[in-house]
């Protein structure tokens, strides 16, 4: 699907002002080149590697990009991904977090932050459980961090409805206004339930390679 044809639909779900973050892991250079080229400025990528490899070049290539860290983030790559990353939707331990509030303090500024959650409680999947976002979402603004949202990927074979009421609830419990959800398949979902930003990788570039 064209970038048009994704903002006509998220417009028809009610999603003006929703920002859209193109998700171009693993994407060959030429279709994200393409997609810059019709105008797109937000991107996200699920790895820091990956991520540093890439953006580098396109960022002095192409003005106005920001770039969203949507994956795990381990502790040693932090400093990296601060020095890329205008925001990290996978905030999710709080060793974590105190990593990101130590170099937050030594750069003077700090990404835009979102705790991501594991709304299906899933055992392989990272986030903080729901029963603990209101403890966690404390520690992590007791730190001096400001935290955006609220993320959430849901499980494969539940109905993503339910996980992104939960996630709203949620956020709206704590204060907080940002939700990071709905992908491909579900984004229209996710804007009639909330969603403030969503991560569209396959619908915009195609199918990932490999
Ligand atoms: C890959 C990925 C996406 C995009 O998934 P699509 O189904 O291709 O749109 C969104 N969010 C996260 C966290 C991802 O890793």
């Amino acid at each position: 699907m064209s970038l048009v044809e994704i903002q006509n639909r998220m417009r028809a779900a009610g999603g003006r002002g929703v920002r859209l973050l193109a998700i171009s892991k693993l994407q060959p250079l030429e279709r994200v080149r393409a997609v810059l080229d019709q105008g797109q400025r937000d991107f996200g990528e699920n790895r820091v590697q990956e991520a540093a490899s890439k953006w580098p070049d396109l960022m002095t290539a192409y003005t106005g990009i920001s770039l969203h860290l949507v994956g795990p983030l381990q502790s040693n790559k932090v400093r990296q991904a601060m020095g890329l990353f205008s925001s990290i939707h996978s905030v999710d331990r709080i060793k974590l977090a105190r990593r990101i509030a130590d170099i937050a303090q030594e750069m003077g500024s700090c990404p835009e932050l979102f705790i991501q959650v594991n709304t299906g409680e899933e055992p392989q999947k990272s986030g903080v459980l729901p029963a603990q976002i209101d403890e966690f979402t404390g520690e992590v603004r007791a730190l001096g961090l400001p935290v955006a949202g609220l993320m959430c990927i849901p499980p494969l074979t539940e109905e993503p409805a339910l996980h992104f009421g939960l996630l709203a609830n949620l956020a709206r419990r704590n204060g907080l206004t940002g939700l990071s959800m709905g992908m491909s398949g579900d984004f229209e979902t996710a804007i009639r339930l909330g969603a403030t930003h969503i991560r569209i990788g396959s619908a915009l570039f195609g199918a990932r390679p490999g």
